[in-house]
């Protein structure tokens, strides 16, 4: 049962360890033949090679696509040996006996690792491979195929091992064996082309460009009802929307997704051993967000801060739900409800409200963690790091003469975290450790501090305040002030300190101003815009 090696055709894409392997060969009189781009590795190399465009008569066409797939050549794979109705149309037809198959297919489950779009994951589908791996797997009875590099020194003790003929020879087993794993590869190649599809096949239709993710769920529809929308999850472990269980309610929509996640993340700068947290968001933006001795007293600040916007929200707690925090969310409509956990109690309490949602996550997600953000514009992809920066309290730089008040610094650093979280322009005024004013994305930052402090006053009225809780607060800007008039407004509000990351051309007006106003301010040397 030992087959003689005369002539051996090689195509890869990984061409590791080909030279050194294709020498050996070489060197015991195999013939060799080879693909383009495999072709011109070897010539590189000074070893003689044919190409198959020469065997077959035809040149490579369609972008690689038809190569091999060619009587000359699957004749040459296929044809038995011992059959004379098979050796006469070899001879017939010219048809050579190839006796040995090298074979790696184009790197599809990389490409769609990377995360390619996808024409190229399309592109990256290997078909002349398969067919020949196919081919010669089919005919072990005469011929060895090899389909990864690690099986290369396998053949070479094999043909040492059966000497027979100029090139050496290999058994039947081992013959058997490589063309197991040759089926065992064709398998599994062809499943990750299918399970790539049933995640790609409905949406990513253009413009639906591939995601390397796995499709959790295609949704009615996107941001607008005649958007197409579809969640896809990349396999991270980070507690969050993706990785949550949901324990009641119908399935969510794009926006709370984006809503969900992005109250979460914001919730989850709150370490669960410094306390309660709570933060509602609104499109993307918190309307109010709060620590408190109970997670009961959170949720009431974070909702006071604008009991109007809140109607609606996504709420995100950083710690274990109760049941006395589940009665008081129900007592107006919230979309969304995510913790760590949930007691069960307050899963009775919230199984009588049909439409709010409960997901539980089992965890929060490090605020530190790097993770990279994407974001798409007409004709490209915008890569960077998460905004996972922190300013820790010893990196604060005090620029007035008056320096904050603990509790003041403690508010400050808490309007930071929030600030952090709400799109640009920002403006967060705070107060004992809650937000009482949020003005978010304005394109300027005077109108962002006008309607932070309009929110205060609103706040102050919708609670039944006899003053504006702006009051006594603290206030956080995103970036820097450019001018003291934002800075100004802030303090005629009634804030008695600011935190900023300073670095402005006119910082020493911006101080000035606020010494002149008794405020205490500090520079965090970061920013935090968000879009
Ligand atoms: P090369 O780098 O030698 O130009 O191409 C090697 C790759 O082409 C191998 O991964 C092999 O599986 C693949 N291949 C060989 N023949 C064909 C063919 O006829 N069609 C396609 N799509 N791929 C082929």
């Amino acid at each position: 049962d030992t087959a003689p090696l005369t002539r051996a055709l090689l195509s890869v894409s990984d061409k590791t360890g080909l030279i050194e392997f294709a020498t050996d060969l070489a060197a015991r009189g195999v013939d060799l033949l080879s693909t383009g781009g495999t072709a011109k590795a070897l010539r590189d190399a000074g070893l003689a090679v044919r190409d198959v465009s020469e065997v077959t008569g035809f040149p490579e066409m369609m972008d690689g696509r038809v190569k091999t797939l060619h009587p000359m050549i699957h004749g040459g794979l296929l044809a038995l040996r011992d059959n004379d109705a098979h050796v006469a149309a070899m001879k017939e037809h010219g048809i050579e006996a190839i006796d040995l198959l090298v074979v790696n297919l184009y790197p599809f489950e990389a490409t769609v690792a990377a995360g390619a779009d996808y024409d190229t994951c399309i592109e990256n589908i290997d078909i002349g491979g398969p067919a020949m791996i196919r081919a010669a797997a089919k005919n072990h009875g005469a011929v060895s195929v090899l389909t990864d590099p690690s099986q290369y020194a396998g053949l070479l003790e094999e043909l040492d091992a059966h000497a027979v003929q100029r090139g050496g020879g290999t058994s039947f087993a081992f013959r058997q064996r490589m063309a197991q794993a040759a089926y065992a590869r064709t398998a599994a190649y062809d499943a990750a082309v299918s399970s790539w599809m049933a995640g790609a096949a409905e949406i990513q239709t253009p413009p639906h460009r591939a995601f390397a993710g796995a499709l959790a769920q295609e949704m009615r529809y996107g941001e607008n009802p005649h958007q197409k929308a579809a969640f896809y999850r990349d396999g991270s472990s980070r507690p969050g929307v993706a990785t949550a269980q949901q324990h009641q309610g119908k399935a969510l929509s794009y926006n709370n997704i984006n809503d969900t996640d992005a109250a979460f993340e914001l919730v989850a700068e709150f370490a669960p051993e410094d306390g309660p947290a709570v933060a509602i968001i609104k499109h993307a933006n918190p309307s109010g967000v709060a620590r408190g001795a109970t997670l009961v007293d959170a949720y009431r600040a974070a909702f006071d801060c604008d009991r109007t916007s809140a109607f609606g929200g996504i709420v995100a707690l950083n710690q274990r739900l109760d049941a006395t925090t589940a009665e008081e969310i129900v007592q107006i409509f919230t979309e969304v409800v995510i913790a760590p956990e949930a007691d069960d109690e307050a899963k009775a309490i919230f199984a009588a409200k049909k439409n709010l949602r409960l997901l539980t996550t089992g965890g929060l997600p490090d605020p530190r963690a790097p993770m990279v953000a994407y974001k798409q514009v007409a004709g490209g992809l915008l890569v960077q790091d998460k905004d996972t920066g922190q300013v820790d309290a010893d990196l604060l730089e005090v620029v007035t003469k008056r320096a904050p008040s603990a509790q003041e610094l403690a508010d400050l650093r808490f309007a930071w975290t929030v600030a952090k979280h709400t799109k640009s322009n920002a403006i967060i005024y705070a107060k004992g450790g809650a937000t009482v004013g949020i003005g978010a994305g304005q394109m300027s930052r005077v109108d962002s501090s006008t309607i932070a402090a309009l929110k205060a006053a609103r706040m102050g009225t919708e609670c039944g305040m006899a003053e504006t809780p702006a009051k006594g607060s603290v206030v956080a800007s995103d970036a820097f002030f450019p001018f003291a008039d934002g800075l100004l407004a802030a303090a005629e509000a009634g804030a008695t300190a600011v935190i900023q990351p300073g670095g402005s051309m006119r910082d020493a007006d911006v101080i000035a101003a606020a010494d002149e106003a008794g405020l205490a301010m500090v520079f965090t040397g970061m920013r935090h815009f968000r879009h």
